[in-house]
């Protein structure tokens, strides 16, 4: 994993004047895009020491405020949105996987061999990768939380398939596919929500979890549609919306500027569109 220093990062809120003239062009283009949407209503999202950076697709690189490295969906040497400073983790503690297609699952297996890292994944995709040889799996389910120590995880639904591509062509049965709920020791909680269409549970998620940021498919035609992202917002009841998992391929068409307009009616909602390689900024406090 690189440095964090490594990773671009923005802030989630304006920052001082006198610091604008040192901050790199698309630091100040990101903040403006989300100031020019949300410009009476912007505040900050609290990440409580969480370091957060999209890698591209639906592939996230966190850190925890105690410094252990999380990739979710590592899908990095085929992605063709990873940036080629990303694609060579050579530090990674925990590894979450969201369901079996090649996008998501994408290099968890090597990467676990190489660097042991704590991977995961629903039950069916624990057996395929402890198959492979990878050692230090752990299964989770939806409704289950699991304690990794250095946060919580919980598997939450999610409304998509999941099946693993053989090397001959053949379709392996994946299991559900999921999403997933972090809480870390701060308190603060991220909602990844895998690939998925909107479902009317998203609301219990909201009511039990509370989700402080959420990563949110946005491509349309395979997960959910802009128009149904804005709604799951509403459902979720989350005020701070990462765009996730668009534009990579041509059936992805959704856009952030089609989620943003869908959304605009939500009454404090900050959208923060990273483009791969940008973080959101651990030390930024709510004004
Ligand atoms: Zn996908």
């Amino acid at each position: 994993m690189p440095r964090p220093e490594a990773a671009e990062i923005i802030s989630p809120v304006r920052p001082p004047p006198q610091q604008r003239p040192g901050f790199p062009k698309t630091v100040a283009r990101v903040c403006l895009y989300t100031l020019a949407g949300y410009v009476q209503e912007v505040r900050g999202v609290e990440l409580g020491g969480v370091r957060i950076v999209y890698v591209g697709h639906a592939t996230f690189q966190i850190t925890t405020p105690g410094g252990k490295n999380i990739i979710i969906d590592p899908w990095l040497q085929e992605n063709p949105a990873c940036p080629e400073e990303f694609k060579d983790v050579q530090d990674v503690d925990f590894l979450l996987i969201t369901h079996g297609h090649f996008d998501h699952l994408g290099d968890a297996v090597p990467l676990a061999q190489r660097t042991g890292a704590t991977t995961v994944s629903n039950f069916e995709i624990y057996s395929y990768i402890t198959g492979k040889g990878v050692e230090n799996a752990v299964p989770v389910q939806k409704g289950g939380t699991a304690d990794l120590g250095d946060f919580k995880v919980t598997a939450v639904n999610a409304f998509h398939s999941s099946s693993i591509a053989g090397e001959d062509g053949s379709i392996i049965y994946g299991g559900e596919p999921l999403g997933y709920v972090l809480e870390f020791e701060s308190g603060f909680k991220l909602y990844h929500a895998g690939d998925t269409g909107i479902f009317g549970d998203m609301r219990l998620i909201g009511e039990l979890y509370a989700p402080d940021l959420a990563l949110l498919p946005i491509g349309n035609q395979v997960v959910m549609s802009p128009y149904e992202a804005a709604h799951a917002t509403r459902l979720l009841g989350v005020k701070n919306v990462v765009p996730m998992h668009y534009g990579t391929f041509p059936f992805l068409p959704g856009t952030p500027e089609e989620y943003r307009q869908a959304a605009s009616d939500i009454s404090g909602l900050n959208v923060y569109v990273l483009e791969p390689g940008q973080g959101l900024d651990p030390t930024v406090k709510t004004p």
